[in-house]
């Protein structure tokens, strides 16, 4: 949100007729609304103002209402980050943050969230209350999995001397090739593909009970670089050091 905006828009659009139901729909967000968002109708959108990056409407529809934010450029990361974030915070039940529902892909190219439709009150509410539903919400985060891994971590390092050693720090299937004699090579390029490392050898030397800790490192790395699709990977491996130090 952005104060400097925050003006109502000027003007809004009321549809006349409920969109008919045969006209072949290509807006996903139309789309959703309409089977998952269980509306039969939509009865209007309007414009809502005060965002600095997104379009935001409000969708009317026989269901209730809905609130759609759209960004005609970038792709659905940045409205995934923000579900992901309302939806930690929806689930700890205590400051009121609207439900996310549903992030994708516009066909014309950008994103859209779409969310409960909360209509707001006049005033900033009670702010005492504001402060103590948001220590309720600092407190009901549950140390995420992460960190309880990070806590027991001590256990997988007893009795080990560490030593420095020299480590490849960028060891991937697009830095390695091999000179014409077929010695192995590392070429260090830089490449924007992104392909299984065949590294098992070089792993195989770490001691296994470490090994995916430094794996996992990556991951997270690479989840907070390129996004969700690295998540589960990092998730499994917590979930398994987890259970084995039985933390
Ligand atoms: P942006 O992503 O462009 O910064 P915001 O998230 O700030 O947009 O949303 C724009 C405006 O829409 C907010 O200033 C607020 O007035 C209104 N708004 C945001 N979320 C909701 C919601 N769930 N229900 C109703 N209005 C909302």
């Amino acid at each position: 949100s952005c104060h400097l905006f925050r003006s109502s828009h000027p003007f809004s659009i009321r549809l006349q007729k409920p969109m008919a139901m045969a006209t072949v729909s290509t807006d996903p967000v139309r789309e959703w609304i309409l089977s998952e968002g269980k509306a039969s109708q939509i009865t209007g959108i309007s414009p809502v103002g005060g965002g600095c990056i997104n379009l935001a409407s409000r969708y009317n529809t026989d269901a209730g209402s809905f609130f759609v934010k759209t960004n005609r450029s970038i792709g659905p990361e940045m409205f995934e980050g923000e579900a992901l974030g309302l939806r930690a915070m929806y689930e700890t039940k205590s400051i009121r943050v609207p439900q996310p529902f549903k992030v994708g892909a516009l066909p014309t190219g950008g994103s859209y969230i779409i969310m409960e439709f909360i209509e707001f009150g006049s005033s900033r509410g009670d702010q005492s209350l504001l402060g103590r539903k948001l220590a309720e919400m600092h407190k009901a985060t549950k140390s995420e999995n992460g960190q309880r891994l990070v806590k027991n971590l001590g256990a997988l390092f007893e009795d080990v001397t560490i030593e420095p050693c020299l480590l490849h720090g960028d060891l991937w299937s697009g830095n390695i090739s091999s000179d014409k004699n077929g010695e192995p090579m590392d070429i260090m390029k830089q490449n924007s593909e992104c392909h299984g490392v065949p590294v098992s050898e070089a792993r195989s030397t770490m001691p296994i009970l470490r090994r995916d800790v430094y794996l996992l490192y990556h991951y997270l790395n690479h989840y907070n670089l390129f996004g969700s699709g690295y998540r589960s990977s990092a998730m499994s491996i917590i979930d398994d050091y987890l259970r084995m130090l039985k933390a």
